[in-house]
């Protein structure tokens, strides 16, 4: 039995007052046997661990540096973010591999670094509409998954997440319909079972991530293979947020 896990992604929004109050407004509002998470922006995250005290709420990053120190400007570490008690991170996401050349050599890296640090990764992966409308989607996740997955151990992958989010379903509006997000989560889970075995890939949390919303997310988590939502734009009104967790 795979827990779900409804986990928000922030990006570049909120200042730290404002993530306050959107933290205050969701975290009485839990769902026993639902992980939630908020993955703020690397500013709020120190105050924001201090308003999620006593509470099931977790934390995440949405990014972070695979070395634990050096002459890397404007990159945070895994040890700053293990020492604010950061229990998540997103790696990989669409628009980090677009806008800041993430490929699946530095995810692999960082998918390393989280182990090791023991927060918990949440791998994006996820095709472009050319490369669907060329029928290349299960080529080219089974690609990110195998490079993303490089020199894991089977017992690692228990601490992993992965979050398919099809690159054009991403703040579009548009979502994959229900099938296609369980055809290519059930294809993903299969890749990952022909890496390590079917313990391992029954086990493994796979999200679905691109436009999900409270008008969906019923039909989305009903799907066999599903077992949570990396959730952008919905994330961040709270009363939302709670209507996803809700499911
Ligand atoms: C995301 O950023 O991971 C995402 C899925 O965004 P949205 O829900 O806005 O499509």
């Amino acid at each position: 039995m795979r827990t779900p896990i409804i986990a928000g992604n922030w990006k570049m929004n909120k200042t730290i007052e404002e993530a306050i109050h959107i933290v205050n407004e969701i975290k009485n509002s839990l769902i026993e046997d639902v992980e939630t998470v908020v993955c703020v922006p690397f500013t709020s995250l120190k105050e924001v661990k201090k308003e999620l005290a006593g509470t099931k709420l977790k934390l995440g990053a949405q990014n972070m540096h695979w070395e634990e120190s050096g002459a890397f400007t404007g990159e945070i570490s895994p040890l700053m973010l293990k020492e604010i008690g950061v229990d998540y991170v997103i790696i990989g996401h669409s628009e980090r591999r677009q806008y800041f050349n993430e490929t699946d050599e530095t995810v692999n890296k960082k998918i390393k670094a989280a182990l090791k640090h023991n927060i918990i990764p949440i791998v994006c992966v996820g095709e472009t509409l050319e490369q669907r409308e060329a029928n290349m989607e299960n080529e080219i996740v089974k690609a990110q998954i195998v490079k993303a997955f490089e020199d894991i151990e089977a017992e690692e992958m228990a601490n992993i997440v992965v979050a398919y989010e099809p690159i054009w379903a991403i703040g579009t509006g548009k979502t994959a319909t229900k099938e296609e997000a369980n055809d290519m989560i059930s294809f993903i889970r299969k890749t990952i079972m022909d890496k390590y075995d079917k313990e391992i890939s029954d086990k493994i949390r796979i999200q679905y991530g691109g436009s999900v919303k409270p008008s969906n997310i019923s039909e989305i988590m009903e799907q066999s293979d599903i077992d949570g939502a990396l959730v952008g734009g919905a994330s961040l009104k709270p009363d939302e947020f709670i209507k996803l967790i809700s499911f």
